[in-house]
């Protein structure tokens, strides 16, 4: 078993260290209360334990087991005058089904532990075969990503942005597409995280902006001289980028391109622990025009202090709102709400993911400013992104 104390950090923060550690003698103590004297406890840091329960001969002990430390880590600690309530996750690999060796089972009992955070914690979660299919492919991709810029295996689809009022495509949002070799489309919702986790997130997109600068260029000459693009940039891209080399800006500038045909879509989590560097950087793209787009809102904090304090121009109501969004729905009153609340601020408001008609009118006579969804198009590769502007502006506005 490997065992996590939940939350015994805000513990040490909050009491001081001399607290956390008789917290952590007082669990060990409680730990070794719930197993026989032939098993094995081991704190190998923090405040991970591992146990070893030998010679088991029913699975259900370790049930029990599992249950016992679990109720027993609930119990209020004494610290001192105070009290302090933390709970437990753990995770159990079991000898030799899921590993024959030491180091297998402890990673295995480990990310079994992290199923039972991520679940909630103050429960157990025995490994499965899926988790470790899971870590694998995990692992193989971030090995893949490594050479994939190179090998030139991204590319950018575009998806359409109309505004209500005329029914025009003003805008395109890029989206990342990975071509692995062998597994086909990578979706980026799979492979983002692992390249912010490496970093790798920050080379990858100065590609992606590189490569909508230049789109938005040709798209600014043949086809509207206002079109817009707006690129994803991920927290990560602002924690390792400093401001002196914003090559982004540069970029326009060698393009001949003013900051207003790019726009960089942030989620409200970069504002939530906004440092300085962020805060710069978001100055910066302002005074150069660039504009910038709060994605997914309504899924976070959703902060209104945060509208206010940094000058955000666009908010992109997220698609778990619009999805259902009929007359006289919650997520109706939701979307209203948000619109208006949005223009007494002077911001404007897209909404994502439209697929019917009924949402496409319901959201247009709301006032909202925007929309983008797979009613209007799917994000396509430039050449079928092109197609849809040549057709757009031989039709007669509002025809969609
Ligand atoms: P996002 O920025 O919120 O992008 C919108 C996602 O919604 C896209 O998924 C798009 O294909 C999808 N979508 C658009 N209209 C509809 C609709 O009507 N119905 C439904 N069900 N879905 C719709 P996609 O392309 O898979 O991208 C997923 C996420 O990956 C993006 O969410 C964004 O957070 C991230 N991402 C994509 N490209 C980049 C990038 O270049 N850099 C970074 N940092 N993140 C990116
Ligand atoms: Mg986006
Ligand atoms: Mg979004």
């Amino acid at each position: 078993m490997f065992l996590d104390l939940d939350r015994f950090k805000d513990v040490n923060d909050s009491m001081g260290h001399f607290m956390g550690d008789v917290l952590l003698k007082d669990a060990a103590r409680r730990i070794s209360g719930c197993v026989r004297d032939c098993d094995s406890i081991a704190r190998l840091g923090g405040d991970e334990f591992t146990i070893i329960l030998g010679e088991l001969e029913q699975i259900d002990s370790v049930d029990r087991v599992a249950r016992n430390i679990l109720q027993r880590l609930a119990e209020p600690f004494r610290l001192g005058n105070e009290t302090a309530y933390i709970s437990g996750s753990i995770g159990i690999a079991l000898y030799p089904d899921d590993a024959m060796d030491i180091d297998a089972l402890l990673k295995n009992a480990d990310q079994a532990m992290y199923a039972a955070k991520n679940q909630g914690r103050d429960r157990y979660h025995y490994f499965t075969a899926l988790m470790q299919q899971k870590a694998q492919l995990r692992m193989r991709l971030a090995n893949d990503l490594h050479g994939a810029l190179r090998r030139r295996q991204f590319l950018l689809y575009y998806q359409p942005i109309i505004e209500f009022a005329s029914g025009r495509i003003t805008k395109a949002e890029a989206l990342l597409r990975w071509q692995h070799p062998s597994m086909g489309m990578v979706s980026p919702a799979e492979f983002i995280p692992i390249a912010e986790d490496t970093g790798m997130i920050v080379e990858i997109g100065d590609w992606v902006f590189a490569t909508a600068a230049h789109q938005v260029k040709q798209w600014r000459q043949t086809y509207d001289p206002d079109f817009q693009i707006s690129v994803n940039k991920s927290p990560v891209q602002f924690r390792k980028q400093t401001f002196e080399k914003n090559q982004w800006l540069k970029l326009l500038q060698e393009l001949d391109l003013p900051g207003q045909s790019m726009v960089v879509e942030i989620t409200e989590g970069l504002l939530l622990d906004a440092s300085n560097v962020t805060r710069n950087q978001l100055l910066i793209f302002r005074d150069a025009g660039v504009q910038v787009a709060l994605d997914d809102f309504g899924t976070g904090y959703s902060s209104l202090a945060y509208l206010k304090k940094f000058d955000i121009d666009y908010i992109k109501i997220d698609q778990s709102f619009v999805r259902n969004l009929v007359a006289d729905s919650s997520d109706m009153a939701l979307c209203e709400a948000i619109v208006v609340m949005a223009h007494k601020l002077g911001i404007e408001v897209v909404a994502e993911g439209i697929e019917t008609q009924e949402q496409y009118e319901l959201l247009k006579a709301m006032g909202c400013d925007y929309g983008q969804g797979y009613l209007m198009s799917k994000p396509v590769p430039v050449d079928q992104f092109a197609q849809l502007l040549a057709t757009a502006s031989k039709s007669t506005p509002n025809a969609l």
